[in-house]
């Protein structure tokens, strides 16, 4: 058995990575072991905006931030660590972010795999010892400390982080064996359901808007009730709706298909920037051509139709109701039939429960020594860079309270 670890660090992924730079430029990297079970550390960082990286927001506090007990839990951690901390972090190790729309960061060379390469040079910069292929299989507290297992070692360690994620996105590394090591601890874990996800629809009009994209405002109703709204890009699918739109609300959706209670449906309004009056007004002084024709030049030729069908016009309809299709354009309605899953999903809501962790230094309120930090956490952030800000700022907690013990 190896002995004499100061931190083992448990998940080789964006909290990971940043744990164990804060950990050994105060501690030293021969102090410190991460441990990844994936050949290669930081696959889902890579994939992160596209290939870009979103890096951080310029807006995120505990606003954006969800779970049963997101808003007190959030603050602590954010506060220490907020996003002008990053982006100054991220420049100590040579990424130089760039300020983009709605207070989102990205590295200025729009490269995840710069943001990874820093955080590995780094790393090896300070020697920190990095073992891929290494899948924790058990945490056991000792006295002294914790003895952490996988298939081919036991090592020894006075601290744990555990930052093994969430459910979401699998292909990229995506699970549940965090939460089964820590529930293994006592923790206790929150419903897990996937958010920043596509939305299934029913497809009997999407389907001829399939690969359309347009901008405009998406809302969710429970039982005839809006839940939330979100206006930006819009694109349609073979099984329902994605794009900005849509991802950045569909927590509601996740939260709706766990709880199997209510019927859900969205309501598209596809010209956002028209009032229902003045649509009403404008449709009504149109050319009188027949539905085929009647909307385009106001809306994508294939939309208009689509929406020209929906009010139950054929193609070579004449359009004697303009109320009717201002109505059906400015609220058109899907029956919502659940999200794409966790297979599609960029985020795990739910996760290991806050109450048995302290906001301040993210160490297990049941275990000594131990942290549980990142999207493990039933925290998840919106879509906009706020769920890498909490990797880096859970990160940046827990690092400190290990420096300090
Ligand atoms: C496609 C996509 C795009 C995204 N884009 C953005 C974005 O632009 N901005 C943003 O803010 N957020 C984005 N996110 C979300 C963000 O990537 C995650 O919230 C963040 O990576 C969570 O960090 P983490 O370290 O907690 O978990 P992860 O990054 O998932 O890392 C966990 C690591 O632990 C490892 N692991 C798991 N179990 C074990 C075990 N038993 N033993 C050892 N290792 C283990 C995993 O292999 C993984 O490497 C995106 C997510 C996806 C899927």
């Amino acid at each position: 058995m190896a002995t004499g670890w100061h931190t083992v660090i448990v998940g080789g992924g964006a909290a990971g990575l940043a744990a164990a730079i804060f950990c050994a430029r105060k501690l030293g990297g021969e102090r410190i072991l991460l441990l990844e079970k994936a050949p290669r550390v930081g696959k889902k960082l890579l994939a992160t905006g596209n290939g870009t990286c979103n890096i951080t927001n310029r807006h995120a506090d505990p606003s954006h931030y969800h779970g049963a007990d997101a808003a007190r839990f959030c603050a602590p951690a954010l506060e220490a660590f907020p996003p002008s901390a990053c982006v100054e972090f991220f420049r100590s190790l040579g990424i130089v972010c760039a300020p983009r729309e709605a207070g989102r960061e990205y590295p200025l060379c729009e490269q995840a795999a710069a943001v990874l390469d820093c955080m590995r040079l780094e790393l090896a910069a300070l020697g920190v010892t990095e073992r891929c292929d290494a899948a924790v299989t058990a945490i056991r507290p000792t006295k002294n400390g914790f003895t952490v297992h996988t298939a081919d070692e036991t090592v020894s360690a006075r601290h744990v982080i555990v930052c093994t994620g969430g459910a979401a996105s699998p292909s990229l590394g995506g699970s549940a064996e965090g939460y089964t090591l820590v529930t293994a601890l006592g923790h206790r874990k929150t419903p897990l359901f996937p958010s920043i996800v596509q939305v299934k629809t029913d497809v009997t009009y999407v389907k001829a808007m399939k690969g359309l994209r347009t901008d405009a405002t998406v809302r969710f109703l429970l039982d005839g009730k809006e839940q939330c709204s979100h206006t930006g890009e819009l694109l349609f699918t073979e099984y329902g709706i994605s794009g900005p739109a849509v991802m950045q609300i569909s927590r509601a959706v996740g939260d709706w298909e766990r709880r199997k209670r209510g019927v859900m449906t969205a309501q598209i309004d596809l010209l956002p920037s028209f009032s229902l009056t003045d649509l009403t007004a404008e449709l009504s002084r149109r050319p009188k051509r027949p539905a085929e024709h009647f909307l385009t030049g106001l809306l994508n030729k294939r939309i208009g139709q689509t929406v020209c069908r929906a009010a139950g016009l054929s193609l070579t309809d004449p359009v004697n109701d303009p109320a009717r299709l201002a109505h059906l354009i400015k609220a058109f309605p899907l029956t919502v039939h659940g999200t794409q899953g966790f297979g599609g999903a960029q985020v795990t809501a739910g996760g290991i429960d806050t109450n048995d962790v302290d906001p301040h230094t993210m160490q297990s309120r049941l275990v000594k020594h131990l942290y549980l930090i990142g999207e493990l956490l039933d925290i998840d952030g919106d879509c906009g860079g706020y769920n890498l800000q909490w990797a880096w700022a859970s990160a940046y907690a827990a690092a400190q309270a290990v420096i300090g013990a």
